[in-house]
Formats: C-alpha cells, sequence, structure tokens
C-alpha cells in the first residue's frame, strides 16, 4: 500500500487538475463518483477502494487548490439518495473544527462514512461498532481513510496531563489514555513532540483496524492533514 501510494507517485499523478481528470477516467471510476459535480444522478457501479482513494485525494488536490467544487450536494442529489445510499469509504477522523472530511476531501452527500473522535481515537466498543457498519452494511464501502492532522489539540491535552501524571476532566481522561501507546511512541523520537504523536496516532489506528477480523476485506490507509495548505499526506 504504502509503495503503491508512495508520495512521489501520487504527486506525480495529481499534479494538476487536466491530469486528475485524465487520471480518474483512465481508472475506470464510476460516472456517479468521477463526474456530475452539480450531483445530477447517474448510473453506477461498485468502486474499487483504489479508486476510491484516487477520488479522495484529487478531491483533497481541489481544496488545496481553492478548486473545490462542492460536488453532490444539490436538491436532485439530495432527493435521489433519500432512500439508498452507496458510500465507497469511511473515514475516522478527529473532531477539530477544521477538519470536515466531507469539506477537506471536496465530497459530497452518499459518498463517505464518517467516524469522527478526539484525534480519531479508537474504543472497542461503540467506536469500532460503528467502524464495522460500513463493511459490514454496505459492500460499496471497501477502504478505510485514517485522517489525523497537524497541531492537533486532544494530542496536546495528552502530552499535558501525561507529562503532568495528573487527570483530564471528566470523560477526556479516556481520550488521553487511549492516546498513551502513541505518546510512548513518540516521546523518545527527535523533533516536535507534538507532530511525532499525530503521526504515531495515525499508524497505531491504522494498525489497529488492520488486526480486526471484520475489517480484514478493507483497504485501510491514513494520511496527515496540514492545517494551513490543507495538503493531505499519505503516511501509512
Ligand atoms: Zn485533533
Amino acid at each position: 500500500m504504502k509503495e503503491y501510494f508512495s508520495r512521489r507517485r501520487f504527486v506525480g499523478m495529481a499534479g494538476g487538475a487536466g491530469l486528475l481528470a485524465t487520471g480518474l477516467a483512465g481508472a475506470g471510476v464510476t460516472d456517479a463518483l468521477a463526474a456530475s459535480p452539480d450531483g445530477l444522478p447517474r448510473p453506477s457501479g461498485p468502486i474499487s477502494p483504489d479508486a476510491g482513494l484516487r477520488v479522495l485525494m484529487a478531491g483533497n488536490r481541489r481544496w488545496v487548490l481553492g478548486r473545490a467544487r462542492h460536488p453532490r450536494q444539490s436538491v436532485a442529489w439530495r432527493r435521489f439518495l433519500a432512500d439508498h445510499q452507496k458510500p465507497f469509504a469511511t473515514v475516522i477522523s478527529c473532531i477539530d473544527s477544521r477538519v470536515p472530511p466531507e469539506i477537506v476531501f471536496d465530497c459530497g452527500l452518499g459518498e463517505i462514512l464518517v467516524i469522527r473522535t478526539g484525534a480519531q481515537t479508537l474504543d472497542n466498543r461503540v467506536v469500532l461498532g460503528s467502524i464495522e457498519f460500513g463493511p459490514e452494511f454496505f459492500a460499496s464501502a471497501r477502504l478505510m481513510f485514517v485522517l489525523g492532522h497537524q497541531g492537533c489539540g486532544a494530542v496536546k491535552e495528552a502530552i499535558k496531563v501525561i507529562e503532568s501524571g495528573g487527570r483530564a476532566p471528566g470523560h477526556i481522561q479516556a481520550v488521553v489514555d487511549a492516546l498513551r501507546p502513541a505518546y510512548y511512541v513518540a516521546k523518545p523520537l527527535p523533533g516536535d513532540l507534538v507532530d511525532n504523536m499525530v503521526r504515531a496516532q495515525i499508524r497505531l489506528t491504522v494498525r489497529q483496524l488492520k488486526r480486526e477480523p471484520l475489517l480484514h476485506s478493507q483497504m485501510i490507509v491514513g494520511g496527515r492533514y496540514a492545517m494551513a495548505s490543507g495538503v493531505i499526506d499519505i503516511i501509512a
């Protein structure tokens, strides 16, 4: 996976809007996803996880370049989807108000299932159960994208609490506890602790999801979002 979507290859593939359009058409992405930015219903078939990833990253490229199309958000599309949906991916991301997956991937209604928790932490109860809805109930959703971000507030808070030996208020402590493994991975590394921990948390989350029996058929990748540029780099 890492090899297949190395940064160099992705940059080469998604270097410009024209290239993107060609790349998507060439990849056989369904009409419903590759075209129809106004959201008009079109025939659609299954979309492979590879193609789904290309759609997400192409959307991010538009967002980065200030050319977001806000696709499939029309009244017609909303009505079309009233009694069915065919999401092609599940995104597990942070609650941060500046990183809404539908916006940073420039996608619309019916395309992605989204689970958001502080620093995209998992638990073995409702969070994991919600993530498993995708593969269990939608044959179309075979891609999982773990999306962490630069300067994550939950990560900063966890560092503060862990290093002080104290406790976070209320149930926030559960998020801190879930971030402990990422802290211990990041702590000895050179460089910025917050960013190292963000990256560690993305990689650990991907690894944890890959161990889940219900998610074995999924392609699971992890990316880091840069706040000012809007760029998402695939790192896991
Ligand atoms: Zn965050």
